[in-house]
């Protein structure tokens, strides 16, 4: 029987992840199985604790269960309790370790797949959700010039700053879009799901510096977002890179090793 893995959300049918997984096992000659599984609304601890009862080796956690596999898991990585979400589960007896692998994976997006260098730059985070909060740390382990949290609720935008106050040497600031009047960003991330429902956000007009990037976490369609910074003239990428780098973030803590993540991102933006 190969090694059982899962990811479990809900919705959980458009998931890319099971296919990500299986180029990444069939490239390393890895025996696993991966498969999608929407967890109940109510139900994800009980799912969870099922497929790990049944030889169950670890699982990914996408929406809306991070925040729930966060108080489910027995221990915790540095970079889950500091983002306060888990998005990567292994099963080890009754141990339950939970990890978050989705600012590594923008970070990694970002320098290795695009060949930005975060260093330096000034850099603005839409949203205060369980992405953003999840990358905040990431972000500045970079040393970026400054970070600024914009977030449509002000309030969540300041907790989140407050909650990484002190802990590098960036201090991010927080703010609401009213008050990015005026400034100007060379890496400018949208954390929020308002592509979603391709919502354009209130962004005033000479928010992208030239020859910034705009990043998108949404992938898979052109969102709003994505039309105001290419207006602007800005560089724009999607999601799909960190969807595909968190993924090879999780392989690595469960098998030891890393996949090349560049042919199987090729394969995923040719279908
Ligand atoms: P979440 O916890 O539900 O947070 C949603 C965020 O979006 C909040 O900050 C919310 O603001 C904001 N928002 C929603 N609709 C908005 C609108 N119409 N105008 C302005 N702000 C709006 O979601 P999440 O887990 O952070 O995920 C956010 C997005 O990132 C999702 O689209 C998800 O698919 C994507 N994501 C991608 C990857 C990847 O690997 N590419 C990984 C993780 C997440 P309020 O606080 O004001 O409600």
């Amino acid at each position: 029987m190969p090694d059982r893995y899962a990811v479990f959300g809900n919705p959980i049918s458009h998931s890319q992840s099971p296919r990500i997984h299986a180029l990444f096992a069939a490239q390393t000659g890895e025996e696993m199985s991966y498969e999608a599984l929407l967890a109940p609304l109510d139900g994800f601890a009980t799912a969870v604790r099922a497929f790990a009862m049944s030889g169950g080796r670890g699982a990914n956690v996408t929406l809306p269960f991070k925040e729930q596999a966060f108080c489910l898991a027995t221990e915790l990585t540095p970079r889950a309790k500091a983002a306060g979400a888990v998005n990567t589960l292994s099963f080890d007896g009754t141990a339950l370790r939970g990890d978050n692998t989705d600012g590594a994976g923008l970070v990694r997006d970002l320098k290795a797949n695009l060949g930005f260098d975060i260093a330096g730059k000034r850099v603005l985070l839409l949203g205060a959700g369980g992405a953003a909060h999840g990358v905040v740390l990431p972000l500045l382990d970079e040393q970026p010039a400054a970070l600024t949290i914009a977030n449509r609720t002000e309030e969540k935008a300041f907790r989140l700053a407050l909650a990484f106050a002190g802990r590098r040497g960036t201090l991010p600031e927080a703010c609401g879009f009213t008050a990015l009047t005026g400034r100007e960003f060379e890496l400018v991330i949208n954390a929020t799901s308002a592509g979603l429902s391709d919502t354009a956000l209130p962004l005033p007009p000479r928010l992208f510096a030239a020859r910034g990037l705009a990043y998108e976490m949404v992938y898979g369609r052109e969102t709003a977002f994505m039309r105001q910074a290419h207006a602007a003239g800005c560089r724009v990428a999607d999601g799909l890179g960190m969807l595909v780098e968190q993924a090879a973030e999780a392989f690595q803590g469960w098998r030891g090793m890393r996949p090349a993540t560049g042919p199987v991102l090729a394969r995923l933006k040719s279908r």
